[in-house]
């Protein structure tokens, strides 16, 4: 069992708080993804799981173990970095036979261990070729089937297909999910790609400043995001954000747009933000009494479905409507935002009102 448990975690670099008190639950054999921005710390919390890095304060266990003050080869966990470093003088088989010699596993099961993670990670034609005979694709396998030759209970990534071009990138965020499907590893894998994260994860950490600001499933994180950052950070185009003010009539809290009345939560203040994704809206050409009129400034054809700019109560969205759909520049549309998508959240704070 490789469960791992980040307790109150702080790093302070002279005058940086990289992390703030990072609590974090992985279950064993879960794939949590840490997303965030540049600079959000999830580097630095990696490498503080690894032992690669010291905690200013806090613990780590893995499986139960406090391994606060262990070095890494004495964590059992593999780690995949960005610039995956193979080394070139080594053949690919020896490559991925390295962290078991550093063992001193015997060569039979050297053989063994790294027959099945070259089947796994499909690299067996390439055994006896040297990393300057592969392609990136190729490089990036060996590295993955290096980390999974040792068999570790906990597989550390961190930014594992940034130097791949964009298809390649597109394969092998399909390839690693199928094949660590097979394998009974926990893992964290460090992103700042939002798609990456929501398609690999069962779990992403969202992290801002040193926070972690949600730690949810891919789905819950995007249909309930936490506050403005994550709603505007996952989602291409980001959610929409609309500003109105807040009436109440007969106890009951309503946000006022310029022609209907939408019920709130209680806690809302004066005013609140209504959140809601651009595939969220029911479009109609015609005026009824409830529909928020949105005057389009732009539209885009972008194949499978129509981007538009719409202005609602003077403030700019995006809308993703059906790619025939007959609309121009100038027209009105008629919106009807999906209530049980829309999000309501406090302007001062960010965060969602329950
Ligand atoms: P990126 O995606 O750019 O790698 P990140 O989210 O992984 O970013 P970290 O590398 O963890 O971010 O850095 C978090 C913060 O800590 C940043 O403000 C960074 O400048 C700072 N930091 C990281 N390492 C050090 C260091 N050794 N000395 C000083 N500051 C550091």
């Amino acid at each position: 069992m490789a469960e791992i448990r980040v307790e109150q975690v702080q790093r302070v670099f002279g005058n940086t708080t990289a992390l703030a008190e990072i609590n974090l639950e992985v279950q064993d054999q879960e794939f949590v993804v840490l997303l965030g921005p540049s600079g959000c710390g999830k580097t630095t919390l990696l490498r503080i799981i690894a032992g690669l890095e010291t905690a200013t304060s806090g613990r780590v266990f893995i499986g139960g173990r406090d391994v606060t003050n262990l070095a890494p080869r004495q964590r059992q966990i593999a780690m995949v970095f960005q610039n995956y470093a193979i080394f070139p003088h080594l053949t690919v088989f020896d490559n991925v036979a390295f962290g078991l010699r550093m063992q001193r596993a015997p060569q039979q099961l050297i053989n063994e261990r790294v027959e099945r993670a070259a089947t796994l990670m499909h690299i067996e034609p390439y055994l006896k070729r040297y990393p300057s005979q592969l392609s990136g694709g190729q490089r990036q396998r060996v590295a993955v089937a290096r980390a999974l030759a040792v068999e570790p209970q906990v597989l550390l990534m961190d930014e594992p297909l940034s130097n791949l071009d964009a298809l390649l990138r597109l394969e092998m965020r399909a390839e690693l999910k199928t094949l660590l499907q097979g394998t009974k590893t926990t893992t964290i894998y460090v992103t700042h790609d939002q798609v990456e994260a929501m398609s690999l994860a069962d779990r992403i950490a969202v992290m801002h400043g040193g926070h972690i600001v949600q730690y949810a499933p891919p789905v819950e994180v995007y249909e309930e995001p936490a506050n403005t950052f994550v709603g505007g950070f996952i989602g291409n185009p980001p959610m929409n954000f609309v500003r109105f003010p807040v009436h109440e009539q007969a106890g009951q809290k309503y946000a006022q747009t310029a022609n209907a009345a939408l019920r709130v939560p209680d806690e809302a203040g004066r005013e609140v933000l209504m959140g809601i994704r651009p595939e969220d809206f029911s479009i109609s050409l015609t005026a009824t009494s409830d529909a928020l009129p949105a005057p389009v400034r732009l539209v885009e054809h972008l194949g499978p479905h129509l981007l538009i700019t719409a202005s609602l109560d003077d403030q700019l969205i995006k809308i993703n409507a059906d790619p025939h759909l007959s609309v121009r520049t100038g027209d009105t549309l008629y919106l009807q935002p999906n209530a049980r998508r829309t999000r309501w959240l406090d302007p001062e704070t960010g965060f969602a009102l329950t």
